[in-house]
């Protein structure tokens, strides 16, 4: 079991989710259908991929049973994750059987880790395609119609698909996510993702500032900024602005005389904390998040732009993963316990407001009853808002696999991560009471799950708030809640 406790960035509700577009202005008569598994960089591929797709006259079908191209974007991150991805291709194949025209495409982390191998292993698939190998897509739909199968699953250095602004109809009209980044370097023993993503590289700034500053004129009114390791992004490029703006000039680095970069002569090198800084000047009215952070990369800087900003939400995903130093170092996660609670405690410092999350995993390769007491009492010492906890998952060619035995008894993983999701509960439900009878403002996204009579919206701190409608209000606007009481999950009160 893989407990989730509520967050945007990894969203169990919309796991399998059909992406739909508004018709688009040539159709080529063809039908797309197109579903994401896994963390929102996932679902935002999806969108660059359907926005690529678009401009070729595919138009999206919600029901894979009318499509010509069907598209299941995956996940590799867990082995559950996987055998979903299986269950699902075995029910496309009654449709191909009725079409065989179909096009059956895998894309995503589970096309790259597999490779041609998916071609072998089930035989409805058609194409394969890796995350940074989108662009390709129309000649590869061209390969199979020529009665071919077709892979590329090539990894890039650069390809951060900047250019391309991704269609984003399924949302709300108020939340956005943004990649700013793609791959990671960190090799963390357990994961996948250095494998299936590739190298890390950081997007053009300018290209992140133009669409946030886009979406916000279109009314979006929260971006949460993508990366595997936000903490490490940094771009460098000619200065931002023949008049730049002095957030930019105190990022201009002048060149060393002589130096010819094509007659630039000055480079601006962006870090996250001037990232952040850029995107919330955008509108004060533009809400700023981000996911993930990595401990042994968050700076005070990133702390006290935070911190300076009132848009840039008091709310950091801070992954743990363990609370034992020498678990942490087999994990290859390069900090030590007491280095994680050092950031704790910058972050208790500076932003004293701010909501903690984190990600942990149980039962690791050789981890002790007492090791797993470390992570115990880090829960303790943190008190954190939300959690997701998982069950170590060996995932093949990672360095845990090569080097240390999953050792750890199925049970054994069990019952230590139903003692760390019962202690879980535990603090959410204090970090939600410590609320009541506090204002909180909220920025409204729509009427709540359960009645059109409530709205919900998301606190500061990201805590799901749900209140009485109010007339004078409507989705995309700030109300002030006061909060009157609580669940573990959503806080609930009427606008003051
Ligand atoms: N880049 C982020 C970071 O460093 O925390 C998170 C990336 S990963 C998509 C999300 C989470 O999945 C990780 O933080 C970790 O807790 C979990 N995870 C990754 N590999 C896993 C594995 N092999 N078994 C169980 N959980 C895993
Ligand atoms: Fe995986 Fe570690 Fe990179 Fe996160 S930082 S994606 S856990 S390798």
């Amino acid at each position: 079991m893989d407990l989730l406790i509520q967050d945007k960035v990894h969203d169990e509700s919309r796991q399998g989710e059909a992406l739909i577009l508004e018709p688009v202005v040539k159709s080529n008569g063809r039908k797309l259908y197109i579903e994401s598994y896994g963390c929102a960089m996932n679902f935002s591929d999806s969108e660059i991929v359907a926005s690529i797709l678009a401009e070729q006259g595919f138009e999206t079908t919600s029901d894979f049973n009318n499509a010509d191209v069907v598209f299941i974007n995956t996940c590799s991150i867990r082995e559950n994750a996987e055998v979903r991805v299986r269950n699902r291709l075995k029910e496309f194949a009654g449709a191909k059987f009725k079409n065989p025209g179909m096009v059956v495409g895998v894309l995503g982390c589970m096309a790259e880790r597999l490779k041609a191998k998916f071609l072998e292993e089930e035989k409805l698939v058609d194409v394969v395609v890796g995350p940074d190998a989108y662009r390709d897509l129309p000649n590869l739909i061209e390969q199979v119609d020529g009665g071919q199968r077709a892979v590329n699953v090539l990894l890039s250095r650069e390809e951060t698909y900047a250019d391309i602004s991704p269609v984003r109809l399924n949302s709300n009209g108020i939340n956005a996510f943004v990649s700013i980044m793609r791959g990671c370097d960190n090799m963390c023993s357990f994961c996948v993702v250095p494998f299936t993503r590739g190298r890390e590289r950081s997007r053009d700034a300018q290209s992140i500032v133009a669409e946030c500053t886009d979406l916000f004129n279109k009314g979006y009114r929260e971006v949460t900024l993508l990366g595997q390791n936000v903490d490490s992004y940094k771009w460098s490029g000619p200065s931002l602005s023949p008049n730049p703006s002095p957030v930019e000039r105190g990022l201009v680095e002048v060149l060393p005389t002589g130096e010819n970069l094509g007659g630039v002569t000055e480079i601006t090198t962006v870090n996250f904390a001037n990232l952040l800084e850029m995107v919330a000047l955008i509108s004060p009215d533009l809400r700023v998040r981000f996911s993930t952070s990595h401990p042994k990369d968050i700076t005070d800087e990133v702390l006290y732009t935070i911190a300076q900003y009132d848009n840039i939400c008091n709310y950091i995903h801070l992954p743990v993963q363990s609370g034992n130093t020498r678990v942490l170092d087999i994990m290859n996660r390069t900090y030590t316990r007491e280095w994680y609670i050092n950031r704790i405690d910058a972050i208790r410092r500076i932003i004293p407001e701010c909501a903690i999350s984190t990600d942990v995993i149980t039962g690791f390769c050789t981890e002790t009853d007492e090791e797993h007491k470390d992570t115990v009492s880090m829960m303790d010492y943190v008190k954190y808002d939300f959690a997701y906890m998982f069950k170590y998952s060996e995932r093949p060619g990672t360095l845990a696999a090569k080097r240390y035995a999953d050792d750890i008894p199925e049970a054994v993983k069990q019952s230590r991560l139903q003692e760390i999701v019962a202690k879980q509960q535990q603090y959410s439900l204090y970090r939600m009471q410590a609320r009541i009878g506090r204002v909180e403002k909220v920025l409204i996204e729509g009427f709540s799950k359960k009645s059109n009579n409530d709205y919900c919206g998301r606190s500061d701190q990201n805590a799901m708030v749900i209140f009485p409608v109010n007339e004078k209000y409507k989705p995309g606007e700030y109300v002030n809640v006061v909060v009157e009481r609580t669940t573990s999950a959503t806080l609930i009160g009427r606008i003051v």
